[in-house]
């Protein structure tokens, strides 16, 4: 080792480091890369100043050999970051970015819970993309939140052509799934409705919860098992049939429901856990799902899952029927304007819509003000840095400026 003291940093260790298996009793060749791995750091003496490095998302497929002392005998859990950490993050991959006055990097930071490191550079990224495909060259908060939408559900699809009835039943869709939010204590926040498509979604309600969440309480999950039938119920109520488009909604509330009565323990059932739901990580393996409970108890399960599944329906369904005039109201707005966010938003949630209109072009006129100020404050700035640094564009990061 002529280049110690040193530090080895190895990438996706799980590529070479997950676990062997004995096919016909043939070495396959990553085994032989695996050995000959193990073998070399064991030839690291610990005072030698040799430290080698890995990350991976998948530490349970690793080879338990890899861990054992003497090689990678210490774990370091990097979790998802929270306020402070994804602030600092934002402020790393803003540096070498033209970044307007009115961007406030905390104020992101606060909107972003559950977005990773790598998530949060690509919401930079974009929000530069998205400047230059404007011909613009400072990037402001306008497209910092409509990059954020990107992240989180995928492109925009304005050319995808629907028919008026499918467009009735998903502004129905996602009015149910907002206005239940909204009349529940324990949801998330709505920020903004669309039923423009983005990505596979059709329409979508972003949410955002206050805080980062560590824990779930039985009170909030139950609250957003009825904000996920919002979807579907609205289209029982209002709609002459229901649609596909709440299976994606179904099949998410029927996990929690499940994990509320197998995993927290949170049902008549009692505190015991049911099956093994850690195995299901181990995506190099197939342990299949273990279960070590009786065919009776299995039944009951089933029963609690649906009692808990029929609970969340009913909460949505009184709220939707008791707020029909409004769901009416918030579906034609949807279907005349497409996208409703910030204050009209919230007019519409808190079913102050007419008021909202008549100060509506005052709204609007003082945001555009503030927007415009802001502009002039980063034309100024650019103006005083001369042409030198201050003459690269957003569009000098940007490989391609085409629309998509
Ligand atoms: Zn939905």
């Amino acid at each position: 080792m002529k280049n110690a003291p040193c530090i080895i940093f190895i990438d996706e260790p799980d590529s070479v480091g997950h676990g062997r298996e004995v096919k016909n009793g043939a070495t396959s060749e990553h085994e032989q890369t695996l050995n000959q791995l193990l073998s070399a750091m064991d030839g690291f003496d610990s005072n030698k100043g040799v430290v080698v490095l890995a990350a991976t998302n998948r530490p349970e497929v690793l080879d338990p050999a890899l861990l054992r002392p003497g090689r990678f005998d210490r774990q370091i859990v990097v979790d998802t970051p929270d306020v402070r950490g994804r602030e600092k993050i934002l402020t790393v991959h803003a540096k070498d970015k033209p970044i307007g006055s009115d961007v406030d990097l905390s104020k992101i930071a606060k909107i972003t819970p559950g977005f990773t490191g790598a998530d949060l550079a690509n919401l930079m990224n974009e929000s530069a993309l998205l400047t230059a495909r404007r011909g613009k060259k400072i990037i402001t908060m306008r497209e910092v939140s409509e990059s954020m939408e990107r992240v989180i559900a995928g492109p925009e699809r304005k050319g995808r052509v629907l028919n008026e009835r499918t467009k009735h039943t998903i502004a129905y869709h996602e009015s149910g799934h907002a206005l239940v939010g909204h009349l529940l204590d324990h949801a998330d926040p709505v920020h903004k409705i669309s039923i423009i498509s983005r990505g596979r979604a059709l329409g979508y309600t972003l949410s955002i919860p206050d805080e980062d969440k560590v824990l779930n309480s039985l009170s909030e999950m139950k609250d957003e098992l009825a904000v996920f039938m919002g979807g579907r119920v609205a289209e029982e109520i209002f709609c002459d049939d229901v649609t596909t488009g709440a299976s994606n909604d179904l099949e998410r509330a029927s996990k929690m429901a499940r994990a509320i009565v197998t995993q927290y323990g949170m049902s008549p059932l009692g505190t015991q856990v049911f099956g093994q739901p850690n195995h299901e990580v181990f995506l190099g393996r197939d342990y299949g799902n273990t279960q070590d409970y009786s065919e009776e108890t299995a039944r009951r399960i089933d029963e609690e899952v649906a009692k808990i599944m029929k609970e969340a329906h009913d909460r949505a369904h009184k709220i939707l029927a008791d707020h029909a005039d409004q769901m009416d109201l918030m579906a034609s707005v949807l279907l005349e304007r497409e996208t409703v966010e910030g204050e009209a938003c919230e007019a519409l949630l808190d079913n102050k819509w007419d008021e909202y209109l008549a100060r509506e072009d005052e709204i609007i006129a003082a945001k555009e003000a503030e927007e415009a100020a802001a502009r002039a404050k980063d034309a100024e700035l650019l103006a005083a840095q001369g042409d030198g640094e201050g003459a690269q564009t957003a569009a000098a990061s940007s490989p391609d400026a085409g629309e998509t």
